[in-house]
């Protein structure tokens, strides 16, 4: 019998790609399904990225990078900082990793152990809380609630921190629900974290570039008082659509830059060089395909709130960011896995429990509109034929 770790076990998964996988297999069998399961953008890589790699490995660039990533596209990054947020940050604070996940794996890794708390959104990414889990820190939820559009409270959030707080996540706006708080939350939450300067913050703003009816982005960035101790997750994955290509970065601060650059050396050594050069073509690049895809997704978003009204036992209020919707559900009577195993296997339509994103998901499911306008309508219409038992 082999031995693995006692962390190995509580190791958890993302939910979504097993849907995917179940999605998949049934289309394989002749199937017809509407996958509104997936976080990721139905839209291709802009060409002008694809082409940049193409030439990088044209032009020899093939070996190993430094593993923070090649200077001018840590360059571009805090260019396209300046640029977007209005923020000052030396490029060498920056770290390019293989996805917006592995900033949060080096920084859960970082400050999670036995005794230690690290406070997470509920419902929120589930990677979060499987990786806390891991290091055996304790996971402290911080529970996210309908009535406020899934933002997070000051409030809540400081009233949990402990003398053995010593990581807070944040992210807005957020997966599963698309919620985004506001600028005047996140000032009281920065006012208040100055009395704990002891905790860190990471802040995943992967979907920073997803927000709608003008809104602007409230970074954590913005705020002086917690620069020495702030980690920026952000990415190329949601805004450009480029899911498979693995890029994403950290923004560090100076005392946690060493270990950054010392977990990657220790685990991927650097990013695939091509697609580091495809990741300065898509900053420094025009941002066309960025526009427009949010317009679309903006336009699938006000669909997708109208159908999912209109299916009888669900309610859903209007996110504000990245492209998910999070009905609740509880007036079909179903739970919220139960719904998404039937919608799959009896309706065709994939789609995510909200459970799958903590215990503060039930009753929710998550609804990803990354899909045409024309399937969205459909897979209501579906699941509406579907509870009517039609
Ligand atoms: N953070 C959040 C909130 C996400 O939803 C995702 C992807 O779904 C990620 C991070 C990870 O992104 P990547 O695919 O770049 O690793």
């Amino acid at each position: 019998m082999l031995q693995t770790t006692a962390a190995m076990a509580r190791l958890g998964t993302e939910t979504a790609f097993a849907v995917l996988a179940r999605a998949t297999q049934l289309e394989a069998s002749g199937r017809s399904i509407i996958n509104l399961g997936i976080g990721q953008p139905d839209f291709k890589t802009p060409e002008h990225i694809v082409e940049a790699a193409v030439k990088a490995l044209r032009d020899g660039h093939h070996g190993y990078t430094p593993a923070g990533g090649i200077a001018p596209l840590r360059e571009a990054v805090a260019a396209d900082l300046a640029k977007r947020l209005n923020v000052e940050i030396d490029p060498g604070r920056v770290v390019v990793v293989p996805g917006g996940k592995v900033t949060m794996f080096f920084a859960v890794l970082m400050f999670g152990e036995p005794g230690a708390e690290i406070l997470y959104p509920d419902p929120g990414f589930p990677i979060y809380r499987s990786l806390i889990d891991y290091t055996g820190a304790k996971a402290v939820p911080i529970p996210l609630e309908e009535d406020q559009g899934f933002a997070f409270s000051a409030e809540s959030v400081l009233s949990r921190l402990t003398p053995a707080t010593r990581l807070v996540i944040l992210n807005s706006p957020a997966n599963p629900t698309g919620g985004v708080t506001p600028r005047e939350e996140i000032d009281r939450l920065a006012a208040g974290l100055e009395d704990h300067p002891r905790v860190a913050v990471l802040s995943d703003e992967i979907y920073s570039q997803m927000l709608y009816d003008n809104q602007v982005h409230a970074s954590l960035l913005h705020y002086p008082a917690l620069a020495d101790r702030l980690i920026l997750l952000d990415g190329w994955s949601k805004t450009y659509a480029m899911t498979g290509w693995r890029m994403g970065y950290g923004v560090w601060p100076e005392a946690l830059l060493d270990g950054a650059t010392r977990l990657a050396v220790n685990s991927h050594s650097c990013v695939n060089a091509a697609a580091q050069w495809a990741g300065i073509a898509a900053l420094a690049g025009p941002q066309d395909a960025v526009c427009d895809m949010v317009a679309a997704f903006d336009q699938r978003r006000r669909v997708v709130v109208e159908e999912l009204n209109r299916i009888p036992g669900f309610r859903c209020g209007t996110p504000g960011g990245a492209f998910y919707a999070f009905p609740n559900i509880a007036g079909t009577g179903r739970s919220a896995k139960d719904l998404e195993v039937d919608l799959l296997e009896d309706a065709g339509v994939a789609t995510v429990a909200g459970t799958s994103f903590g215990i503060y998901g039930e009753g929710f499911l998550r609804v990803s509109y990354a899909n045409s306008a024309e399937n969205i309508r459909a897979a209501a219409e579906r699941i509406r034929a579907f509870l009517s038992g039609a």
